[in-house]
């Protein structure tokens, strides 16, 4: 047992949608905190920019091509991790979309695209981990949330329909499998520099000053603000925590 309650050297993370964004923020926390890492993303471009940047960092890291709505796809990923690695310990459902359109909106088509990706697939990748973290004697799944996991907004129904169903899928999973020693916890970003965003000060610019206004820290977040809070959630530091949803959001909540 190390005496360093942060260290995960050795242990197997799956990122989804680890090549960019606050996917890519996390797999590079995790992977200086020594774990391994396996970026699970469906451009493969996309994911092997990642890798040459993980590359810096002395562990073993690769891609592998994954569309979390398909869960043969999400099986085949864990079982090559498994041949690849031997063992799973961290699972990070990161994958996720937007489409942001009035409720009234929305064909059952979007629907399902949004709630296949952001929803069903972070239970198809849990419910495949599950065994292997089990033989491992135990494991951490870190589900990421939104705002909207706890508050609504008029133009993500959708969006927020998911995300308030990813926190409520944890909280279950977390009570079933304490007793397997996996903690399964989410973390919520507030307003971050990513892909997803970029285009809502162009889309939405009134909404966009009133965010940045609206923001205690002074500034939105970046992917690297995610590294923290996923080492704490995938070490032994958050052995007794579990079941909970933690906002990283500059303090918008709090205000
Ligand atoms: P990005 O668009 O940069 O990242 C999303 C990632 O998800 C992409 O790398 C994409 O990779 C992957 N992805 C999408 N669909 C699938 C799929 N079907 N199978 C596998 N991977 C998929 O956005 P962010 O980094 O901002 O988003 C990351 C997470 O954070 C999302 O869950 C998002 O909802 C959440 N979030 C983001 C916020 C923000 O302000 N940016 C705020 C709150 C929550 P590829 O295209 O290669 O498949």
């Amino acid at each position: 047992m190390t005496n360093n309650l942060f260290d995960i050297s050795g242990k197997v993370a799956i990122v989804t949608g680890g090549n960019g964004g606050i996917g890519l923020g996390i797999a590079t926390g995790l992977a200086n905190a020594g774990a391994n890492i396996v970026i699970a993303a469906r451009d493969d471009d996309k994911t092997s920019t990642a890798l040459k940047s993980l590359s810096k960092i002395p562990v073993r890291s690769v891609g592998l091509h994954v569309d979390v709505q398909d869960e043969g796809s999400v099986a085949k990923a864990v079982e090559s991790t498994m041949k690849q690695f031997g063992r799973i310990d961290i699972l990070v459902n990161n994958a996720g979309i937007n489409n942001r359109k009035q409720p009234q909106e929305f064909s059952s088509t979007e629907w399902n695209e949004v709630m296949d990706i952001n929803l069903k697939g972070a239970f198809f990748c849990a419910r495949e981990v599950y065994p292997h973290m089990v033989k491992c004697g135990g494991g951490k799944i870190i589900n990421i949330g939104s705002m909207t996991s706890t508050f609504g907004l008029d133009f993500a129904a959708v969006y927020a329909a998911s995300k308030g169903g990813i926190v409520q899928l944890a909280k279950s999973q977390s009570i079933a499998w304490a007793k397997d020693n996996i903690q399964v916890n989410c973390i919520l970003p507030g307003w971050i520099k990513t892909e997803l965003t970029s285009r809502l000060q162009f889309t939405k610019p009134e909404r966009y000053s009133l965010i940045n206004e609206r923001i205690p820290a002074g500034r939105w977040g970046e992917p690297e603000d995610f590294a923290g809070i996923a080492v704490f959630l995938a070490s032994p530091a958050s052995g007794y925590v579990t079941g909970i949803a933690i906002p990283i959001d500059g303090g918008y909540t709090a205000f």
